[in-house]
């Protein structure tokens, strides 16, 4: 297990900076990232501080179901129904930029593959 270290992501969990929320319950948080990079871009976030997907232990089991399930409900309430992505970067040479695990809804635009 990676350290837990306080990320932006905390801070978000805690408000104590601006966020646009799109989803909340008791394990989850579901905002709007700041920089998007498709007309939708969500992240979804455990609000257990887990660094990494490489990080999640088997108790872990029914919160990545759980997350995952959030990102299904979204992507519905947002009309996506022609498609969309869903993206963990995971560590350093995947471009992970905040040690908190989050996953990536993007849509409304066709995507390209492979990503870079
Ligand atoms: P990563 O590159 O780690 O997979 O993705 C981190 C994402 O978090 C990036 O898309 C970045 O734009 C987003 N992000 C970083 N800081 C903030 C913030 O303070 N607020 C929001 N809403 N998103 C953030």
């Amino acid at each position: 297990m990676s350290e837990i270290k306080e990320t932006v992501f905390s801070k978000i969990i805690r408000r104590e900076i601006p966020v646009d929320i799109i989803y909340e319950d008791d394990l989850a948080l579901a905002f709007k990232d700041i920089q998007p990079q498709a007309p939708v871009h969500i992240l979804v976030i455990p609000k257990k501080p887990i660094p990494k997907l490489a990080d999640v232990e088997p108790q872990d089991y029914t919160l990545v179901g759980h997350l995952l399930l959030i990102v299904r409900h979204i992507a519905k309430q947002a009309g996506l129904a022609s498609g969309y992505r869903v993206v963990i970067n995971n560590g350093s040479d995947a471009g992970q930029t905040v040690n908190h695990l989050h996953i990536h809804l993007l849509g409304g635009r066709q995507m390209k593959w492979p990503p870079g």
